[in-house]
């Protein structure tokens, strides 16, 4: 069936590191023809460049800390713009703070569509992001990142959960047990899709 909707879908999906985020939006943008924006990956490619922008996101990212805003909003912009017909955005990683929350809104018009939250235990996050470290050799796998990383989820995001908690938009989804399934339902439960489907 013909895709229905009259402007593409946005889904903000949130979660602290080694929730499962990354994995998840990948396996959705699949199932149902969306565009993934997963900022840690893009932001990995531009920090591997020479740049000098390149080499301050890769020194803010070893640390653990978030990359500013600015940054953030051109790189989903830039990522949105190379997918000018899809039906719906996946941005994942977005938002960590909650001016990013307030300066996408101002930039785009409106707020996501949805916003999907991965609960996670601690015990579960650090030991999935201290595994990821040792098989893919990500250098901001290691527990002093990885702590920050925690710190700034427990802190920083949690103005953002209120704010679309709100706008009625949060949806808590439990991880990482039957995550797939979970996900799907949330995806397939917002009125505006029609159509889109695995
Ligand atoms: P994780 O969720 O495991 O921390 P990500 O790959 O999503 O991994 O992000 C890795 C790093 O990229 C973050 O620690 C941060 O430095 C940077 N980053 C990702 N998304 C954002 C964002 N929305 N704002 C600022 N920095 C970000």
């Amino acid at each position: 069936m013909e895709c229905m909707l009259k402007s593409p879908l946005i889904i903000f999906v949130m979660g602290g590191p080694g929730c499962g985020k990354g994995t998840q939006c990948k396996n959705m943008a699949t199932k149902y023809g969306f565009c993934h924006v997963g900022l840690g990956q893009l932001l990995r490619q531009e920090a591997q460049r020479g740049t000098r922008r390149g080499q301050k996101i890769r020194e803010i990212m070893l640390r653990g800390l978030l990359v500013p805003t600015g940054i953030i909003l051109d790189m989903i912009n830039d990522k949105m713009l190379s997918c000018p017909e899809s039906r719906g955005f996946l941005i994942d990683g977005f938002p960590r703070e909650l001016i990013q929350a307030k300066e996408f809104e101002r930039i785009v018009g409106r707020p996501p569509d949805v916003v999907m939250v991965f609960d996670c235990s601690m015990e579960t996050m650090v030991r999935r992001a201290l595994h990821r470290g040792q098989v893919e050799h990500r250098g901001d796998d290691c527990e002093p990142a990885i702590l920050q990383r925690l710190e700034t989820h427990y802190t920083l995001c949690e103005p953002v959960f209120t704010f679309y908690q709100q706008k009625n938009l949060l949806r808590n989804v439990e991880a990482p047990e039957n995550i797939f399934a979970k996900c799907c339902s949330v995806i397939e439960s917002l009125q505006r899709l029609e159509g889109v489907g695995g």
